[in-house]
């Protein structure tokens, strides 16, 4: 299967907690107002990898806590992404993922592929940039309206359960 990325960065402190190696996807037609990744959006740009090919880039070292999936939007290419986060869970490695769609939206949709993908992460970071809610004070997100959720706890009661790291 091939992906088609953006870019790799290795230790990033940025995309979530502990140093991680994250992943850009490239693709996204959400084209938020204010979108500090633009270049990302043409689904055609980018390189492509074979999934297995750039999963055997990912150093999985003791000093990274996992992997994030960013981009553009992983939820555009669910299939590879859910093959390497369910690769980084065989490593006990914890696996955020960025998208513009709302959980609402991913859990409404019942795109199978999307869900698969939902379910191989442990934190999702929901909902498109919002310009006009934009807000420096919030861990690992951009606007207020975006929401740290923890994936698998949510999942279990069936309702959003979100991660609350600024209280
Ligand atoms: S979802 Fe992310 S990458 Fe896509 S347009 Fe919005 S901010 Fe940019």
């Amino acid at each position: 299967m091939k992906v088609q990325v953006a870019g790799i960065v290795n230790e990033s402190v940025t995309d979530g907690v502990g140093f991680r190696t994250t992943i850009f996807f490239q693709g996204c037609n959400h084209h938020c107002l204010g979108c500090h990744n633009p270049h990302t959006w043409a689904f055609d740009g980018g390189n492509e990898f074979e999934v297995e090919e750039l999963i055997s880039q990912i150093p999985y070292s003791p000093l990274i806590k996992g992997i994030t999936l960013s981009g553009g939007d992983p939820f555009f290419q669910p299939q590879a992404a859910s093959l390497i986060a369910r690769d980084c869970k065989t490593h006990e490695k914890d696996v955020w993922a960025y998208t513009g769609f709302t959980w609402e939206q991913l859990m409404g949709e019942g795109d199978a592929d999307k869900l698969e993908l939902l379910k191989a992460c442990d934190v999702l970071v929901d909902g498109p940039y919002e310009q006009s809610l934009m807000c420096f004070d919030l861990p690992f997100r951009g606007s207020s309206n975006q929401r740290l959720i923890a994936v698998q706890d949510s999942l279990r009661v069936g309702s959003i359960v979100e991660i609350r790291l600024e209280e």
